[in-house]
């Protein structure tokens, strides 16, 4: 691969690397540290300090006095809002700097993380901030001589576990509406990306969020994570990742009983019929997949396409893919940058194993990219068979999996035949039909002649094994706020 030209301007000395822990920058008690790593290159970027069960404990004692006792508690709602809005102008402010961390220790496209990601950052905080002072209860008509009204307060603390494949955007899904609701935050970021966060973390604070409203604990999940989840202290856990980190988290968490909403995989169903706008659909499907090089938890992996089109729509998948320009996630030209780590790295080359031996056919990529860097070309397999592993099991890297298909009946059967229920599409010129497809997939996002559209306001989140609850939307505040009836007697 060509050199990766970093930019000059993230040197060693502007990078953020501790913890924040009551509103200051902390090393961890234990003194430890880790390395997180330029997938791109591989090379060593820095290292931060490793918090673990002691440190989570003082971050969520420091989120407990800002939430019982400190000036947050009695904050108009209106100036929360402000808040939020003064940390979203920071982040547009310094959105150049943030995008070349995101890219950095990620190495998703700069194009993507500048273009992509951080306005939608500052979109879904601006959002947000709109709710704060528009967070109501209701008043209820009862039987007899009393007054009856709910307030909807917030649930306390929240611990927040995210993680690596969109780290900032992570963060304003999970920080917007938890601070427009009045929560006050232990967030735990992926051990693979903490930078953007951490430099987050400085914005929280220059925008002028009180002590303990918004702490930080880098660290690993076994050790960080779990004692966030289980520490008695946290009244919620909001969670994006793996299906068997959640089961790990729901056990732990039911102890004390703490709120719980989960995002998790997918393998969702991206449909074309032979009446859509083949052109549209050609570069939806490739949006689909190939975004955020296949890490994507809504990533359309399965690709069933209506037989009469089946052939040229493979061959212009297949010349539009191999014309795909991978390497430096800083060139701006690049559309391709690395996986993030050898771990997911092996993973995907595994399946693509997997496809090639259970008799799928590869017609794009199918190895990997240069020598350096966790880089894998954009893969397409054709003639996929519903049973085989690459059209069952969540990739998360750039692998297609094209699936041929004759009915409409058929393709819905087929297409609800997972265990996940991220998101799905439908690309047709029939809108009666795209509808009533919409309505009978088993998915909580469904997009018909498009996809990846996402706004704050869309609420977003899984049927089945891919989550519990939305996040987004006005729906998003019911995760961090508590129903309080209030009856009063009037005689
Ligand atoms: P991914 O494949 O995206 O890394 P994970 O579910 O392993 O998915 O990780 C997502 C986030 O969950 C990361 O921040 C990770 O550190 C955290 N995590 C992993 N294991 C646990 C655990 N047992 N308890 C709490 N958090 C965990």
């Amino acid at each position: 691969m060509a050199t990766v030209t970093e930019p000059r301007r993230l040197t060693k000395r502007s990078l953020q690397t501790k913890l924040l822990i009551d509103g200051k920058w902390v090393d961890s008690a234990s003194g430890k540290t880790f390395a997180t790593i330029n997938p791109a290159t591989e090379e060593h970027i820095a290292d931060v300090a490793e918090g673990d069960a002691v440190d989570i404990d003082l971050a969520v004692k420091a989120a407990r006095r800002a939430f019982d006792s400190g000036p947050w508690r009695k904050m108009d709602a209106r100036d929360r809002g402000r808040l939020i809005t003064r940390l979203a102008d920071l982040i547009e402010e310094n959105i150049d700097e943030l995008a070349e961390i995101e890219t950095l220790d990620n190495g998703k496209p700069i194009s993507e993380a500048r273009g992509g990601d951080l306005p939608l950052v500052v979109d879904c905080l601006r959002y947000y901030a709109g709710w704060a002072d528009k967070i109501q209860g209701a008043t209820i008509p009862v039987r007899g001589n009393y007054f009856t009204y709910t307030r909807k307060e917030p649930v306390g603390v929240a611990g927040q576990i995210i993680p690596w494949n969109f780290p900032l955007m992570m963060v304003a899904w999970k920080w917007g509406p938890a601070l427009a609701a009045g929560c006050t935050i232990v967030m735990k970021p992926a051990e693979q990306t903490p930078l953007s966060v951490l430099k987050l973390g400085e914005l929280a604070i220059e925008a002028g969020f009180p002590n303990g409203v918004i702490n930080i604990v880098n660290g690993f999940g076994e050790t960080a994570g779990a004692s966030l989840v289980a520490h008695p202290g946290v009244d919620k856990i909001a969670f994006t990742g793996e299906g068997n980190t959640a089961k790990i988290i729901s056990r732990a968490a039911v102890e004390t009983m703490k709120r719980i909403t989960f995002e998790l995989g997918g393998k969702s169903p991206n449909i074309v019929f032979a009446d859509a706008d083949i052109d549209k659909a050609v570069d939806g499907a490739l949006l689909g997949i190939y975004l955020n090089q296949g890490q994507c938890c809504c990533a359309g992996s399965r690709l069933f396409v209506q037989e009469e089109v089946y052939d040229q729509f493979i061959s212009r998948l297949a010349a539009k893919v191999n014309a795909r320009s991978l390497g430096d996630p800083f060139d701006p030209a690049t559309q391709q940058g690395p996986q993030i780590d050898k771990a997911q790295f092996d993973k995907i080359m595994s399946y693509i194993a997997k496809g090639k031996e259970q008799g799928a056919t590869v017609v794009a990529g199918g190895e990997r990219f240069g020598t350096k860097g966790f880089f894998i070309k954009p893969t397409i397999f054709a003639d996929v068979k519903d049973d085989m592993a690459i059209a069952c099991d969540e990739i998360f890297g750039p692998v297609l999996s094209v699936i041929k298909f004759k009915e409409v009946e058929e393709a819905i059967t087929r297409a609800n035949t997972t265990d996940f229920g991220l998101a799905a599409a439908v690309w047709t010129r029939d809108i009666a039909k795209a509808h009533s497809i919409a309505h009978r997939l088993r998915a909580g996002t469904v997009w018909i002649n498009c996809y990846d559209v996402f706004d704050a306001a869309a609420p977003f989140g899984g049927f089945k094994r891919s989550g519990i609850g939305r996040e987004l939307g006005e729906k998003a505040l019911d995760n961090y706020t508590e129903l309080k009836t209030v009856t009063v007697s009037l005689d």
